[in-house]
């Protein structure tokens, strides 16, 4: 894609994110890697619902300006992305309401109860808290980025990263959709959780079907560890409970053998 078209697209992008309530004021930001280390970003401090072509920022994979807009200082979150993954082109940052409500409630969406998002996006894992720009949030961010495509930032919001700008925003509009009906089922007293079997069957038809690769088999979901589909990507794996002093998520059940196991301890 050549950079007036990229230019075109990330307006578009930019208005539908607005449209769909995933950004209100000069909330969140998009990028396009248009070359080896020249990335294209929206503007800072400007709504994404009325942005124009000419309007975008410049910058190389260290950050340095390349042209005279200003681009946002979450643009470092972006930059983390492209240099950690080669086949990532365009990143999508976002406060969507219903998964920012997971971010803000220190919650991941790592729940196996939707077979289309164990197909095509797998886990969101919860990052631990960051002030926004600062090295904090990219060093929180960092252990999560090599095996999963979003990621919910604690009291923050969420970033989404596809191969092209499409599949960046598709991954964040599936992100906010399954976390709206995780909160719907809830209210209707829970959803019912795929079983082991099912899972597997999945995980091997999205690898098949190339919607994703081996490397999200390492991704921080409780329920992988219940499979028998095990991480082969060695000393690579972050999917152990609490391996990087991430919050982790526990079945009423699971807390319960835990508990059990520390009063016994004693
Ligand atoms: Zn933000």
């Amino acid at each position: 894609m050549d950079e007036n078209e990229a230019r075109k697209l990330i307006v578009e992008i930019g208005k539908l994110m607005y449209d769909k309530g995933y950004v209100t004021s000069s909330d969140g930001n998009i990028s396009y890697r248009l070359g080896e280390n020249l990335i294209l970003a929206t503007p800072t401090q400007v709504s994404k619902g009325r942005m124009s072509e000419d309007m975008m920022a410049l910058t190389d994979l260290d950050g340095n300006a390349l042209n005279d807009k200003r681009m946002s200082s979450e643009i470092k979150m972006h930059l983390l992305i492209y240099n950690m993954r080669p086949d990532i082109n365009a990143v999508c940052h976002a406060h969507v309401p219903h998964g920012t409500a997971f971010a803000a409630a220190g919650l991941a969406i790592d729940a196996p109860i939707l077979s289309e998002v164990i197909l095509t996006l797998g886990c969101v894992p919860l990052t631990a808290y960051g002030t926004p720009s600062t090295p904090e949030l990219t060093d929180a961010l960092k252990p999560y980025v090599e095996h999963h495509n979003a990621l919910l930032m604690e009291n923050h919001g969420v970033v989404a990263y596809g191969k092209d700008l499409w599949q960046a925003f598709d991954r964040l509009e599936t992100l906010e959709h399954t976390a709206k009906i995780a909160i719907l089922a809830k209210t209707l007293g829970g959803a019912n959780n795929l079983p082991k079997d099912a899972i597997e069957k999945l995980i091997n038809i999205r690898e098949k079907a190339g919607y994703l690769t081996e490397a999200a088999r390492c991704q921080a979901c409780g329920y992988l560890e219940h499979s028998d589909i095990k991480c082969e990507l060695d000393g690579k794996s972050i999917n152990k409970p609490n391996s990087n002093g991430a919050k982790i998520s526990l079945s009423r059940e699971e807390l319960i053998e835990l508990l059990a196991q520390a009063a016994n301890v004693g």
